[in-house]
């Protein structure tokens, strides 16, 4: 057999489950038990997993990633997201920056106190909902995060939507909504609209680090937290 043979070989038998190979030569002449072993294919196997589970299925699955470029360019760890696995609510925001990257906890830093207030604002409290980002590694200089990595990153995050499956997300700015929605709309056009998506409801609004530049335009996602409070109390999940 040669290199290619063997590593095909290989391949094949890992996509059939097995876990190990022997070099003990008793271990060829056991025919009979891989015979009875593939007469039929096992049952699959299906298990529930409490958000709490499937959440750290996710983080493990994630790991010290190394997946894109942003790994080498001084991030500091991966900051997977924080709050109630069973939120009904939750917040998708862009990437860590500086204060999030230290702390391995999203928006902690000025525009993240400024979230807390508008969370606050709708009567929850942070511990309440859930808070994520699409990207979960800081970019250098917070710049914007590139298209490889929010290809790379998205996959976990649509993986932490579907664990909470929160009654309602809010999308913070241009990232959060343009990645969710596959658009490429401005937010100040698609902002404070009611979306369907992936069985919750999706709002997008302007992100508090605008907000922070931008005051004014606090009175906007004051009606967007407002129809958020509304899609929350009505209805069941
Ligand atoms: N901005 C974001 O989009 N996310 C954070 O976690 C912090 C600031």
């Amino acid at each position: 057999m040669d290199r290619d043979q063997l590593t095909e070989h290989l391949r094949f038998a890992k996509e059939l489950g097995v876990s190990g190979v022997s070099r003990d030569p008793d271990w060829r002449r056991r025919e009979h038990v891989v015979t009875e072993f593939f007469q039929e294919a096992p049952p699959p196997i299906t298990i529930a997993l409490t958000q709490v589970e499937a959440l750290a299925a996710i983080r493990a699955d994630i790991g010290d990633c190394t997946r894109c470029k942003l790994h080498a360019q001084g991030r500091t760890q991966v900051v997977f997201g924080s709050g109630n696995p069973s939120a009904e609510l939750m917040f998708v925001g862009e990437a860590p920056g500086a204060d999030e990257d230290l702390q391995g906890v999203p928006f902690i830093g000025r525009a993240g106190q400024l979230l807390t207030k508008i969370i606050e604002a709708i009567d929850l409290r942070r511990e309440d909902v859930y808070i994520a980002n699409v990207i979960k590694c800081r970019p250098p200089q917070n710049r914007n995060p590139e298209p490889d990595e929010v290809e790379t990153c998205e996959p976990f995050l649509f993986q932490q939507i579907d664990a909470i499956h929160p009654k309602v997300i809010v999308a913070l700015g241009k990232f959060g909504a343009q990645t969710l929605l596959r658009t490429l709309e401005p937010i100040s056009k698609i902002r404070g609209r009611v979306f369907d998506y992936r069985g919750s409801k999706l709002i997008p609004t302007f992100h508090p680090a605008y907000l922070l530049r931008n005051p004014s335009s606090k009175r906007e996602v004051w009606e967007d937290m407002k129809l958020v409070k509304k899609l929350l109390t009505e209805g069941d999940k």
